[in-house]
């Protein structure tokens, strides 16, 4: 099992190693590895793309990302439960239309400001989970419980950087369109 360091990041000044999962069988982070959203910056401002992923939460708390293929096997691994429970207890399906042809996928419930999924789980969603705000299901106020497979818009994304340079679900959509 191996696992490597592919960036350094400086984080509220203190450097910090991001670890990824680079092949199946690698070793999940420990919890001290993990250096999703242990805190807040309470920073409004856009923050600088060099500092890379700041751990504001934000975006665990309003739009959680996209799998693409294989993740929500590991996802349900590292929970101990199945596959299909996952998927019927906390993930939705989404969808997008590719060159004609409708492409669904899986994402994680957003939840409501009680805390219960804000959607059907297990089930295609509408416009609405787009357009609504909500917290992830695996955020749980200090970091992304399934880490080491979450999903891949989520290890993508950096809400500093330019649009174009995260990845898109219309590329999310084509990894699931070529696994068939
Ligand atoms: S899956 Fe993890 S990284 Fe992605 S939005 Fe949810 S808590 Fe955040």
């Amino acid at each position: 099992m191996t696992s490597k360091p592919v960036q350094q990041l400086k984080i509220h000044g203190r450097e910090q190693t991001q670890v990824r999962v680079i092949a199946d069988g690698d070793a999940a982070p420990s919890e001290d590895e993990n250096p999703y959203w242990l805190g807040e910056d309470g920073d409004d401002e856009v923050p600088a793309p060099e500092r890379g992923c700041i751990q504001r939460g934000l975006c665990c708390k309003s739009s959680p990302g996209w799998f693409a293929p294989g993740e929500v096997e590991k996802a349900a691994e590292i929970l101990g439960i199945a596959p299909d429970v996952l998927v019927r207890s906390k993930l939705v399906v989404d969808r997008i239309e590719i060159d004609g042809q409708i492409v669904h996928t899986f994402a994680p419930v957003k939840l409501d400001r009680f805390g219960k999924p804000a959607f059907a789980t297990g089930k295609v969603v509408d416009e609405l989970y787009r357009m609504l705000k909500g917290t992830c299901v695996f955020y749980d106020g200090k970091g992304c419980q399934i880490y080491a497979a979450r999903p891949l818009e989520c290890a993508r994304y950096l809400c500093s950087q330019p649009a174009e340079k995260n990845l898109s679900h219309e590329e999310l959509a084509r990894m699931w369109q070529q696994a068939g």
